[in-house]
């Protein structure tokens, strides 16, 4: 009899930890990866490209050095529909690939929710591109006010002030004072502001821990306006609304991190979902599909204590993935699924190279003995996503700044 057909679409953090999982325990399935890049990146780490801390590089790495290739036949394409009904891929190249059981990681994009000029205006960290895109903007603007003498070209808007936004402000603040020797502009002058439409900054943290990073913000200069949303980006200017009252504020660099969906491709295969993400079922399949696995950013799995769907993180990916081997090591077992159950490690945040603010282990950590934790983290999901070879080319070994 001929092999089932184990079809894995992204090869981000809930991707590739499949494909990890799968190999090791030799399954005994014709197991194919499809990505869109030959390489992976680490998500978790764009403000520090986006910011320039760290060029693309740094946070990628080849996915035929993790795959074995007795095991897995990888095909670099996009995926541009899923035929579920035919039980296939659609492939930007034209090709299609057919599949037994197929698992769904193809992670976020950027949200607009509608709001006029995002798309046109507005810098995304979604993936390598757009945070080299963000930092070539920033640069450029930077480097343009010597001839320009354009204050607005000093000014930089971060939109939102969710987990993405705190660390690319902490980043970027970090970086200041050396851009400003680079391209030669006071940086004093500079105005770096973050708009939130919430009233609370950092709610995902205690008080104590939330107002030690703003406080770490704000004296490197970052103006916080919340409880205001914003409704429109123009080329060189952010509308918010404040008291009914709508305001602009002009800058040249204009960062959009208020949010992320899943991928698009979700909603154009007809899947049920919203914003991108199919609530699945306690196993990870699809409602109705018990062939088609989704996990990751384009999932949405309910806690049932606080009666919301889980946060969509990095690590809660790796730990759908880890379920899905194992069920389907069960089902070639031809023993019944167990239901996916989540234990959140807690939550770090870097504001920049060595500060941060993190709740673990029921315990609040703050400053530099946070930052250590933080990278202790992003070199752990190294080992979890790559190879110890890979950990030692691209690990953060430089706790003593
Ligand atoms: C700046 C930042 C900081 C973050 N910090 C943390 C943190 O500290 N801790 C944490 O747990 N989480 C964090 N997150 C969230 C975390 O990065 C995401 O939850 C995580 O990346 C989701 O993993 P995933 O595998 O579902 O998707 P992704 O990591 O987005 O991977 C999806 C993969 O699919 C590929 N792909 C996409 N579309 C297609 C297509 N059409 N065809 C083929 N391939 C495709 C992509 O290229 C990518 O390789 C952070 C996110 C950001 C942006």
């Amino acid at each position: 009899m001929s092999k089932k057909k184990m079809v894995v679409l992204g090869a981000g953090y809930a991707g590739l930890r499949t494909i990890k999982g799968l190999q090791k325990k030799n399954m005994d399935l014709d197991i194919t990866l499809i990505n869109k890049n030959s390489y992976h990146y680490e998500a978790t780490q764009l403000h520090e490209v986006a910011a320039g801390t760290n060029p693309g590089e740094k946070i990628s790495f080849e996915v035929k050095d993790v795959i074995d290739a007795n095991k897995v036949n990888f095909i670099q394409d996009e995926v541009t529909k899923i035929n579920h009904e035919a039980n296939e891929v659609s492939l930007k190249s034209g090709k299609t690939v057919s599949y037994d059981y197929l698992v769904v990681a193809l992670g976020f994009e950027s949200e607009s929710f509608g709001i006029k000029g995002v798309d046109e205006f507005g810098w995304p960290l979604v993936d390598i591109k757009t945070a080299e895109a963000a930092k070539e903007q920033l640069d450029k603007n930077l480097k343009n006010y010597q001839l320009s003498k354009d204050p607005k070209d000093l000014s930089v808007v971060v939109c939102g002030a969710g987990f993405t936004s705190i660390e690319y402000l902490g980043e970027i603040t970090n970086r200041l004072p050396k851009l400003a020797d680079k391209f030669n502009f006071p940086a004093n002058e500079v105005k770096i502001t973050c708009i939130e439409a919430m009233p609370k900054l950092l709610p995902m943290f205690s008080e104590n821990l939330a107002d030690y990073g703003v406080d770490v913000l704000k004296k490197r200069g970052v103006d916080f306006i919340v409880g205001t949303p914003i409704k429109e980006i123009k080329e060189s200017s952010v509308v918010y609304e404040q008291e009914g009252e709508l305001k602009e504020i002009e800058a040249s660099t204009i960062v959009w991190t208020t949010g992320v969906r899943g991928s698009s491709v979700i909603g154009e295969s007809g899947f049920e979902e919203r914003r991108g993400r199919v609530m699945v079922e306690s196993d990870l399949t699809v409602p109705g599909q018990p062939n088609v696995f989704m996990i990751g950013d384009v999932s949405a799995v309910m806690d049932e204590e606080s009666g919301r769907p889980y946060p969509t993180t990095a690590q809660i990916a790796m730990a759908q993935a880890d379920h899905v081997v194992d069920t389907m090591e069960r089902k070639l077992a031809g023993q019944e699924p167990t239901a996916f159950k989540y234990n959140s490690l807690g939550t770090v945040a870097s504001l920049g190279n060595n500060d941060a603010i993190g709740h673990t282990m029921n315990k609040d950590f703050k400053g530099y003995i946070a930052s250590v934790m933080k990278k202790g983290i992003a070199d752990k999901s190294l080992l979890q996503v790559g190879t110890p070879s890979v950990l030692l080319k691209k690990g953060r070994f430089d706790f003593y700044h």
